[in-house]
């Protein structure tokens, strides 16, 4: 007969490993399902995270989401570098698929599958990705040695990723769409008093320019409409995120901007023994201390689930 685990979770960024923490030393033998290229999550595209309690000095987002696959790991929840493909979550046992054809199934789930960048949604955005077009400073920052280039946005992750960015390029532009920043008083001040940094005030970015790599951005000032025209070698979008809830559309309820939609204050579903964490859930905190707690609360809930089923 097919096993069926006591439990699946699916996402592996600092709320699906603390959720295989809880469930691994609370003896359900969890099995999780890391992604096969993006085991760890975003934090694997950070470079220093200041802000994570308990690293009084900091620590480089890579390591943490190392020392969390390590514990997890030490207390027996299996790990399978490997995506989900397909689920099935209602009824009694859930069903998934990973991306090698392999079927699990399980009695309860976790979904923690987090978000993924947001693209301005241009056409040569995406045919320029790569050739100029990019999501993540840490991977491709040392491309863009001596050049000048834009980052696009206004969040916390904009003003890092300008301000990592002046360690390469010989100046950055950051393009916001208003007048003031979203991003933490800390971090905006630090990129405001950095002089390769100039800041590009109610501006939109409505094509990139280009035929092989990208050479330019049109741009359109939001007050006045004034449309122009600047040389640039390259641009970096750090525009948000958007939940990665496609694999449960129409099984699990979202809202309306497709997150995954939780009971109250607990990570409960609306189907019984499917439980969801962190940025899937999060549209407000969003942070890898919040979700990391999230996961906490999956795997307790998860926990509490299971010890009623048997
Ligand atoms: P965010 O806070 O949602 O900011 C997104 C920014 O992009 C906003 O300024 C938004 O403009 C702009 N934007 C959205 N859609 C756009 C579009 N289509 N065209 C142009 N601009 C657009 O996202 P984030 O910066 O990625 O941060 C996400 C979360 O992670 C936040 O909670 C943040 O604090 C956290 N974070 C923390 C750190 C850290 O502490 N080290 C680092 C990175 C991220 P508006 O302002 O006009 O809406």
């Amino acid at each position: 007969m097919e096993e069926i685990h006591e439990l699946v979770i699916v996402g592996s960024g600092p709320a699906g490993y603390t959720a295989a923490i809880y469930a691994a030393r609370a003896e359900l033998k969890p099995i999780i399902y890391e992604g096969s290229v993006t085991a760890g999550g975003a934090l694997m595209n950070t470079t220093e995270v200041e802000n994570f309690p308990g690293f009084p000095t900091g620590i480089m987002g890579p390591d943490l989401m190392d020392n969390l696959r390590k514990q997890a790991a030490r207390f027996g929840a299996n790990l399978i570098t490997d995506d989900i493909v397909e689920m099935k979550l209602d009824g009694d046992v859930k069903t998934l698929v990973d991306g090698s054809g392999n079927t699990v199934k399980a009695k309860a789930v976790i979904l923690a599958m987090g978000s993924a960048y947001k693209e301005i949604g241009l056409q040569n955005e995406k045919r320029l990705s790569g050739r100029g077009v990019s999501w993540c400073a840490t991977c491709d920052g040392f491309f863009f040695r001596e050049k000048e280039i834009a980052v696009v946005g206004g969040g916390d992750s904009a003003v890092e990723e300008a301000t990592f960015l002046t360690k390469f390029a010989s100046k950055v532009y950051l393009i916001h769409r208003r007048d003031s920043l979203r991003a933490s008083k800390i971090m905006a001040e630090r990129a405001m008093s950095n002089p390769k940094i100039e800041f590009i005030w109610n501006t939109e970015v409505i094509d990139v320019l280009g035929a092989d790599n990208m050479t330019g951005l049109k741009l359109r000032n939001t007050v006045t409409g004034e449309e122009s025209e600047k040389d640039l070698g390259g641009l970096f979008v750090a525009i948000g995120h958007l939940p990665r809830s496609e694999l449960v559309v129409g099984q699990v309820d979202l809202d309306a901007e497709n997150y995954v939609t939780v009971e109250g204050r607990s990570t409960r579903t609306n189907l019984k023994g499917v439980f969801a964490c962190g940025d899937l859930v999060d549209h407000t905190y969003r942070q890898a201390i919040t979700a990391a707690g999230s996961g906490c609360q999956a795997a307790l809930d998860a926990e509490r689930f299971l010890s009623g089923h048997h």
